[in-house]
């Protein structure tokens, strides 16, 4: 549904390029979540792939329709690109009703009176805010408003829908509702997404795919699982939260999840790296000792059952995938 094809942007007057030889491909109906710490190109690449921002060099396709292309010179206006976008702010009318909100992609030339009707008021249940067709946007909660800002994205039927950072702006105890919210109304509509946000929870909650962006580049994208379980390098593996580095025999680190390595009280045929317990950390959520061997300082969770204590000499490994 989306293709894009080595895209590179720099903003004039900066030093390096915002976003750098990028390519991707997001089949329909996947919801990929791009993930990356503030300022690695994140809206630059929704703006580029929008149309508000042109591309230095490279190739956009949305539904095998060239949108922009530098060489070619290719360049299509935004609003004829068939791409829903939602911002951290909801970017609403406020001086237009909820349903007028909605309405307001839908052009008259392109969409009959009643079909425009139609269209809002399937929407506005899709979103679950029917009962608020005649209020304001100032009168919603911010849950409320993000669900409007995803209604008016979706009412033209765009191709693909872009949302950038679309809960970083909500209170925190709602955040996980509305988050799930804003998926189910994702997945319900069938749409093409591409989710922006730094919070790794977000992507690997909401994603079909991830992928982890680092100055201006797609540093990893896989499922969730092997983004997390595998991580491709230490950034990848620590923005995930905490990784063991593992020195491989034959030359190569692997960074492994604490919960995917195991202690035992004695040498086995699988557990056989020896470590020392330095410490024993009780975190409420698990115990977790912290092991010093050869290979640096490693965090794994233990159980009371298992009866180390702080300055045993005990075995780790890697637990089979
Ligand atoms: P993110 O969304 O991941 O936080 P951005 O795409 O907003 O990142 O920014 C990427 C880089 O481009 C940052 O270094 C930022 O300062 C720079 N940048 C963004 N917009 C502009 C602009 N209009 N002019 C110059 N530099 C910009
Ligand atoms: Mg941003």
């Amino acid at each position: 549904m989306l293709s894009i094809q080595n895209i590179s942007r720099q903003y004039p007057g900066t030093s390096t390029p915002a976003v750098r030889n990028v390519s991707l491909e997001v089949p329909q109906g996947e919801i990929l979540a791009l993930v990356g710490q503030s300022g690695s190109g994140k809206t630059t690449l929704m703006r580029l792939i929008s149309g508000l921002e042109i591309p230095d060099s490279g190739k956009i396709l949305v539904d095998g329709t060239e949108v922009a292309d530098a060489a070619g010179k290719t360049w299509v206006a935004p609003h004829k690109r068939r791409v829903g976008l939602v911002f951290q702010d909801g970017a609403l009318f406020p001086h237009l009703t909820v349903a007028k909100n909605v309405a307001y992609g839908l052009s008259r030339k392109e969409f009959p009176k009643e079909e425009r009707q139609a269209i809002t008021a399937n929407m506005l249940e899709m979103t679950g805010l029917q009962d608020y067709r005649d209020r304001f946007p100032h009168q919603l909660s911010g849950g409320e408003r993000q669900r409007l800002a995803v209604a008016r994205a979706l009412a033209p039927k765009p191709k693909l829908i872009l949302l950038d950072e679309p809960f970083s702006n909500l209170d925190p105890a709602l955040r996980l509702s509305i988050r799930e919210d804003i998926l189910s109304i994702l997945r319900a509509s069938d749409i093409t997404a591409i989710l922006v946000t730094h919070d790794t929870d977000d992507a690997l909650a909401i994603g079909d795919r991830i992928a982890v962006f680092r100055e201006g580049q797609i540093e990893q994208i896989g499922s969730p699982y092997e983004i997390y379980h595998h991580p491709q390098n230490g950034y990848c593996a620590r923005l995930f939260g905490p990784a063991n580095c593992l020195h491989q025999a034959d030359g190569k680190t692997e960074w492994i999840r604490p919960e995917d390595m195991q202690l035992k009280p004695e040498k086995t045929e699988d557990s056989d790296i020896a470590v020392k317990v330095c410490e024993i950390r009780d975190t409420g959520r698990h115990l977790e000792a912290r092991v010093q061997g050869d290979q640096g300082t490693w965090i794994v969770p233990i159980t009371k059952e298992d009866g180390f204590q702080e300055g045993d000499s005990v075995w780790g490994s890697v637990k089979e995938d």
